[in-house]
């Protein structure tokens, strides 16, 4: 099962920076649509079943037909069509770990065979072997989390001839936040499929909506296991209006990408290693130390960050950038942590440290 991170009670004072939503409002277009659409009585009605005034919103925002578009309540519930539409009992699924752990999750309610591809020292995706694999489907979440880090669309491209035909989904949850995007494959690659998401960059975690983008006849398969209204009314005018603000949200976005880079420098000046991220959180490793203890007290102190009890995650902190004030929290409870630790790495055995 997909364990997400903690979302605290309503009332509940805490800085959460353990599922990567946005710290600043979505656009105040968003609220002025959701009120128009709940003003009448228009919730009578079921949604438009195609979504698509938010639809024809993001073929302007994006320049791509409408036809190459399908919108999704998040991009969790595309990543469930397309895992239903494409695999059954046996089939293969490849993507490199770590990453999304829904991917899993969905792969094994398909009954299918999962692949998993390690990420090289530098979080580099081995993009040889996934394409050797030949799996049913393929996926690469980029940028990746939880390491932030980027493939460069020439590499995505190449991926997707040498599988030549087989399903590609770039997961591009993080993308905005990043200094590339691999939409310009879907010109000369049928098998891409790109997912988009309003809940990072736009600030909408809490309406979901998720978009998809690829070839018209692969839009087509995804909508025969696509539920009929799929997304409610309020949601359907909340993302027409966040398109039209792209202003606002590339706003947001260079506000913390600035704050990203500070934390970076701060965490690397603690101790921790920090790959470059392009995403809105950054993987703060201690390699080789268990930081479960560090999570807990940064929890007592009000402060939640993301802790992945696996193998290959135990040693870092996903960290999601939040305002300026939020990350000067973080480092106001993490520098006595720090010390504390390196104390009682000091201390002799034996002796109360
Ligand atoms: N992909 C990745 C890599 C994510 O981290 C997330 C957010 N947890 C999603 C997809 C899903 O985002 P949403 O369903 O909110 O659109």
């Amino acid at each position: 099962m997909y364990l997400p991170g903690e979302q605290p009670r309503p009332g509940q004072r805490l800085i959460k920076l353990n599922t990567n939503e946005n710290p600043y409002p979505p656009s105040p277009r968003v609220r002025r649509a959701i009120a128009k659409e709940i003003a009448g009585s228009a919730l009578r009605l079921y949604p438009a079943p195609r979504a698509d005034d938010f639809i024809a919103s993001a073929a302007l925002t994006y320049s791509i037909p409408p036809n190459m578009i399908l919108a999704g309540n998040g991009s969790d519930e595309l990543l469930a069509m397309i895992f239903r539409a494409t695999l059954g009992p046996g089939d293969s699924v490849a993507y490199p770990v770590p990453t999304y752990s829904l991917y899993d999750t969905l792969a094994l309610v398909q009954e299918a065979r999962i692949l998993h591809f390690p990420l090289g020292p530098d979080f580099q995706v081995p993009l040889e072997a996934l394409a050797d694999a030949r799996a049913n489907l393929t996926i690469v979440c980029n940028p990746n989390s939880p390491s932030g880090t980027l493939v460069p669309a020439r590499g995505l491209a190449k991926l997707a001839k040498d599988l030549r035909g087989r399903m590609l989904v770039i997961d591009e949850a993080y993308v905005d936040f990043a200094s590339g995007n691999a939409l310009g494959l879907l010109r000369n690659h049928r098998n891409v499929v790109i997912l988009r998401t309003l809940s990072k960059s736009y600030s909408l975690a809490g309406m979901r909506l998720g978009l998809c983008f690829a070839h018209p006849a692969a839009i087509d398969a995804l909508m025969k296991v696509k539920d009929s209204y799929n997304l409610s009314r309020v949601a359907l005018a909340a993302g027409a209006a966040a398109l039209t603000d792209a202003d606002w949200m590339r706003r947001n976005v260079e506000k913390i990408k600035r704050t990203r880079a500070s934390t970076e420098s701060r965490l690397r000046k603690l101790g921790f290693v920090v790959p470059p991220s392009e995403s809105n959180f950054v993987l703060a490793k201690m390699p080789g130390r268990n930081l479960a203890p560090m999570v807990k007290g940064l929890r007592r102190a009000g402060i939640l960050v993301r802790h992945f009890a696996t193998p290959l995650l135990y040693d870092a902190l996903r960290i999601s950038i939040g305002t300026p004030a939020e990350m000067a929290a973080l480092f106001k409870a993490l520098e006595p942590l720090m010390r504390a630790k390196h104390a009682a790495r000091k201390s002799p055995p034996g002796v109360a440290g």
